[in-house]
């Protein structure tokens, strides 16, 4: 194959064939059912433009790519493995911010190698196969990468409880972040469009990341470590963003295809969840909302007068009569790791003739989606998977609900309370059952550390217990009845 058929043919249907398969792996991941496939293809279509983008440059040192596809390989298969469900959000952060990292050092790296070595005497704009195009799209890498680099560590030690989850407001800091922005991307133009010393460049752009790196720290610590995942989203589009732009200044179609599809479907992500939680993008990132996660497990009944609580024989008798059952998944079913057990007691229950469903609110847990990859873990069928807006008016006509780690999803003060910090938010009507069996471990409070009326409802039941105690306890309650 002649050299000029490879570089005029061969690689731009390569980049052709990964960038559609983008998109259809992108699509395929709106579907729990083709989730897996959609992984798989994008996985794919990032190995194609790969081996295009090393088919295009023709000679390059193996052992290099090689010994970067070892480690870096090595490190994401192992964590992927080891991640626990309940630590996906922190993984997603690291992930996210080597994603910044890579873009801003590509950026960099072209800077270095078509300016700074190659020292014409012009400015990094005027170096011939640089110009401006990529000069301005080289400083907004580097600093749109460099910022979720470092948010990115923050968000991720915030979620792991290594830095204090509580807002961490500095005095003055929206000025200071003003003039970090300015700093950082008035510095970078003015590097790459007037600077022509070479040392003055290398200098200067190091500066620049330098910035770029406080600024992500800045963001990110005045946010609650409860509203982290909102964040991680965020920082998800913004190293979407920092790839595109590499891609403009590398001149790699598929690269700014592909960061462009991270950087919009991460904001839509973020606007959905923040609609779900009733929350503007604006109060998330400046509201100091959200102070640490629900430790659990303290006892924090002071506020509560009139609680009925009863044992998993109690709530075997509840169900024992029931023809509907809705079950409602939520933070501490992924903590219990309860799923599997919760499978098996729908299985029972169906086999008592119920007719089991399970309601899920959107943000039931610590990231989008969490509670149906638990389950399809542990083989719900999808079609017993409702969304809220399916399930709400389905509350009426049930006999029981049993709500396993759900707190905040299911508190009534968010329709009945204005005022609430939750006033607004959509949440699963699970008080219209006929009764509401409530498992967690104590009184206190979820992620938004409010109280919750529906632990005094006279329909509700409180099973006080870890999540997969509690549904192991009625399985084998029901068993015996
Ligand atoms: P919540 O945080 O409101 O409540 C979870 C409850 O689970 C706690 O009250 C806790 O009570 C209980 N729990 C913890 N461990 C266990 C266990 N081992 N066994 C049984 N119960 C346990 O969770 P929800 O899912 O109801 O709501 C999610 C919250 O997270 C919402 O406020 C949402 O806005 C927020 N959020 C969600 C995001 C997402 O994308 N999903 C993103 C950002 C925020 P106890 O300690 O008494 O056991």
């Amino acid at each position: 194959m002649s050299s000029s058929f490879i570089a005029t043919t061969v690689v731009p249907v390569l980049y052709l064939l990964s960038a559609i398969l983008f998109i259809l792996g992108l699509k395929g991941l709106t579907r729990v059912r083709s989730a897996q496939r959609g992984n798989a293809m994008s996985a794919l279509a990032m190995l194609i433009a790969a081996v295009a983008a090393l088919v295009e440059m023709g000679t390059f040192d193996l052992q290099w790519i090689v010994l970067g596809l070892v480690i870096g390989g090595g490190i994401g298969a192992l964590a992927a493995v080891r991640v626990e469900m309940t630590g996906m959000p922190e993984m997603v952060a690291l992930f996210n911010g080597s994603g910044g990292a890579a873009s801003a050092l590509v950026a960099a790296s072209y800077v270095w190698l078509n300016v700074i070595e190659k020292s014409s005497g012009e400015t990094a704009a005027n170096t011939a196969g640089v110009g401006s195009a990529s000069a301005v799209t080289a400083v907004l890498s580097m600093f749109i990468g460099a910022l979720t680099l470092s948010g990115s560590v923050v968000a991720y030690g915030k979620l792991a409880g290594k830095i204090s989850g509580s807002p961490i407001l500095l005095p003055g800091r929206h000025v200071v972040n003003l003039s970090l922005i300015l700093g950082a991307l008035g510095l970078g133009a003015y590097t790459l469009f007037t600077v022509t010393d070479p040392g003055s460049i290398a200098m200067y752009t190091l500066v620049v990341m330098g910035l770029s790196l406080v600024l992500g720290i800045m963001l990110v610590i005045p946010i609650g470590g409860a509203d982290m995942p909102v964040v991680i989203s965020l920082l998800n589009s913004y190293s979407g963003l920092a790839a595109a732009a590499t891609g403009f200044v590398l001149q790699n179609n598929v690269l700014v295809i592909s960061g462009a599809l991270v950087g919009a479907s991460g904001l839509i992500l973020t606007q959905i969840m923040c609609v779900a939680m009733n929350r503007t993008l604006a109060n998330v990132l400046f509201g100091g909302f959200g102070t640490a996660d629900s430790g659990g497990g303290s006892e924090d009944n002071r506020d509560y007068t009139n609680v009925r609580s009863g044992g998993p024989e109690e709530a075997a008798l509840v169900l024992e009569n029931a023809e509907s059952v809705v079950i409602v998944p939520g933070y501490g079913l992924a903590v219990a790791q309860a799923q599997h057990t919760v499978k098996e007691f729908a299985s029972e229950l169906e086999k008592r003739g119920v007719k089991v469903t399970y309601g899920i609110h959107p943000v039931a847990g610590r990231m989008p989606g969490h509670m149906n990859v638990l389950l399809a873990e542990a083989d719900v069928p999808y079609e017993q998977l409702l969304e809220m807006d399916v399930v709400n008016p389905e509350f009426n006509n049930t006999d029981v609900v049993v709500v396993v780690g759900a707190n905040d999803v299911v508190n009534p003060a968010a329709e009945k309370t204005p005022g609430s910090p939750i006033y607004g938010m959509p949440v699963l009507q699970v008080w219209n059952a006929a009764s509401v069996i409530m498992i967690k471990r104590s009184l206190s409070p979820g992620f938004a550390g409010i109280k919750n009326e529906l632990f005094e409802y006279d329909n509700t039941m409180m099973l006080f217990e870890d999540g997969k105690k509690a549904v192991q306890g009625m399985l084998t309650e029901l068993k015996s009845l």
